[in-house]
């Protein structure tokens, strides 16, 4: 990426959008109520296009479509991958077939059975990779238009990661099975992991194609059926995602999106009694509506990818520039829209002043500029006006509680919501700015003196998502780890993921976190079956 803005890579063609309507059973739909919204470009707050938007009774139709594909459809009956004895039966009655009648073409009836012989959920989940993989670039042009992210990391991040992980899951479809149980006496025992049903996704704005892929490709390998509420913020990626998937050959009903609001569409699928699973990402306090939801109709099983306000922390034996461009990363990283960004960084005492100056200077160098137009961009605007405005009003409220301004914090650009880097020196533990999550780049500095102290303060929240360590000495390091309350660690790194490494947080910041193997059981029942077993001499 890097090099690629070095080199002053042409910009990104601003996309068309071509898919407006909600995608229920397989179609692209208004909604019952003929009611659209806008989405804007964060660019310039103009209208990019208007959006259907989904309400109660749009999730009932896509909820039914979702059932009806579940309990009827060929999705979760679906072997998750090719069945040798059918393959080798098929295969021979074919060449018995063609022998027969002499002939050298394989006939209509034939190519279905072979086709039907490669049908398994993994295969299709591939090609769905393949094509994400085909149309990244548009897909990248379009978060940027939509969500004002820098098309070049989108691409290698975002789409790169979505592809992966559509990847990764089709490798699981097919190494999902249970355990046999030695039970007492003449009974045998198993169980079997079985598809949860509907699985109701709810997705934030952040990173728009890699919420949408991290929870639709497990639940797909699991073989359940989903219905996904993107955020209305940036509503256009998941229905262009959805098209994909209809091109992939996965069934009608299989995959439906519902754009809309949270409080009515996104409650509509928190409530739904039809809806068997919900797994949802964004703030606390919607996670915490998103339980009451379930609480109050079907007790279905929620999981919450939540908040945070992780720590960094940086030990004075460290690589001075390595921990300031971690810090850089790990809080302005996607304009520090991420739920893991390392808002509070804690240097410690005897190299506080030269982290201080080298970050400073650093810093002098960073472009916020138009993400579609000016390659040397680091940063593009924040999502929307009201994140842009709630993010400055934070730096507001930073400099009122006795905080300094190191660099950055006013807003920039003619138009649209850009906003320039805050790094906050004099922080105190009690400010909000180093309490509260902004989910904007505002970069929290505080000093520490010892190891004890350094993971007293990195715990004393109640979030517990990220955590990150820069440090030579790996005793230090691996007190860190084992001490701190996070669902991630990282050391002398940050933002380093990959599809197979768990993402979620503990505390206030959620469970039953994305990514990784662990993520299928979100989507799966276990049943135990029981049968005698006659004859065992145990
Ligand atoms: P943020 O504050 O970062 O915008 P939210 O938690 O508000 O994050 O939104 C994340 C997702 O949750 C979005 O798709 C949003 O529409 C949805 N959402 C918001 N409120 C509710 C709600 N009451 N019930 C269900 N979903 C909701």
């Amino acid at each position: 990426v890097e090099a690629e803005k070095k080199s002053g890579a042409p910009p990104f063609e601003v996309p068309e959008v071509r898919f407006t309507k909600l995608f229920i059973n397989g179609c692209f739909v208004d909604a019952v109520s003929g009611r659209t919204f806008q989405t804007r470009d964060p660019r310039s707050g103009d209208v990019i296009a208007s959006v259907a938007e989904g309400d109660r009774e749009d999730v009932d139709l896509a909820v039914k479509a979702a059932r009806d594909a579940f309990d009827h459809g060929e999705w979760p009956r679906m072997s998750g991958s090719v069945s040798f004895l059918n393959s080798i039966r098929d295969a021979l009655a074919i060449a018995a077939r063609v022998c027969r009648s002499n002939a050298l073409q394989v006939g209509m009836g034939e190519k279905k059975i072979v086709s039907e012989m490669w049908q398994e959920r993994g295969r299709i989940m591939t090609r769905f990779a393949e094509l994400v993989e085909r149309h990244a670039d548009e897909l990248a042009a379009l978060e940027s238009l939509d969500g004002g992210k820098l098309p070049a990391v989108t691409k290698a991040v975002d789409i790169g990661n979505a592809a992966g992980s559509l990847r990764y899951f089709a490798g699981a479809a097919d190494k999902i099975h249970g355990e046999t149980l030695k039970m007492r006496g003449q009974f045998q025992g198993c169980t079997l992991r079985e598809p949860l049903g509907v699985a109701g996704l709810i997705i934030p704005w952040n990173f728009p194609t890699t919420m949408f892929t991290i929870k639709v490709a497990p639940a797909l390998a699991a073989g359940c059926t989903v219905v996904v509420k993107p955020a209305e913020q940036t509503p256009l990626s998941a229905l262009f995602l959805a098209d994909l998937a209809k091109q992939a050959g996965i069934p009608d009903g299989v995959i439906n999106v519902v754009p809309g609001f949270g409080p009515t569409a996104g409650a509509a699928i928190a409530s739904h009694m039809d809806v068997d699973t919900v797994s949802f990402t964004g703030s606390t306090e919607v996670g915490r509506l998103i339980m009451e939801a379930s609480a109050r109709s079907n007790l279905k099983p929620v999981s919450l990818e939540l908040g945070g306000k992780s720590p960094l922390i940086i030990f004075d034996d460290a690589d001075l520039d390595m921990a300031v461009e971690l810090a850089i990363s790990a809080n302005f990283f996607n304009k520090g829209e991420a739920c893991v960004a390392a808002s509070r960084v804690y240097v410690q005492e005897s190299v506080y002043d030269r982290f201080e100056k080298k970050l400073a200077e650093r810093m002098r160098s960073w472009v916020v500029g138009d993400p579609l137009n000016d390659p040397r961009a680091d940063q593009g605007p924040q999502v929307d006006k009201a994140q842009y405005e709630r993010v400055l009003s934070y730096i507001e409220h930073g400099k009122r509680e006795g905080a300094t301004l190191l660099t950055g914090g006013r807003p920039c650009g003619q138009k649209g919501y850009y906003i320039q880097p805050a790094v906050f020196t004099n922080v105190k533990e009690d400010m909000v700015i180093a309490k509260e999550e902004i989910f904007g780049p505002v970069m929290c500095l505080m000093k520490f003196k010892t190891v004890e102290e350094a993971i007293a303060r990195a715990n004393a929240t109640r979030y517990g998502l990220g955590a990150g360590v820069v440090t030579r000495d790996m005793e230090v390091a691996s007190r860190v780890v084992r001490s701190v309350r996070a669902g991630l660690v990282w050391v002398n790194c940050y933002f380093a993921l990959s599809n197979d490494c768990p993402f979620g947080g503990r505390g206030m910041s959620g469970f039953g976190g994305d990514e990784g193997m662990q993520a299928l059981d979100k989507y799966l029942a276990v049943k135990c079956v029981v049968a005698p077993l006659r004859g065992s001499p145990w």
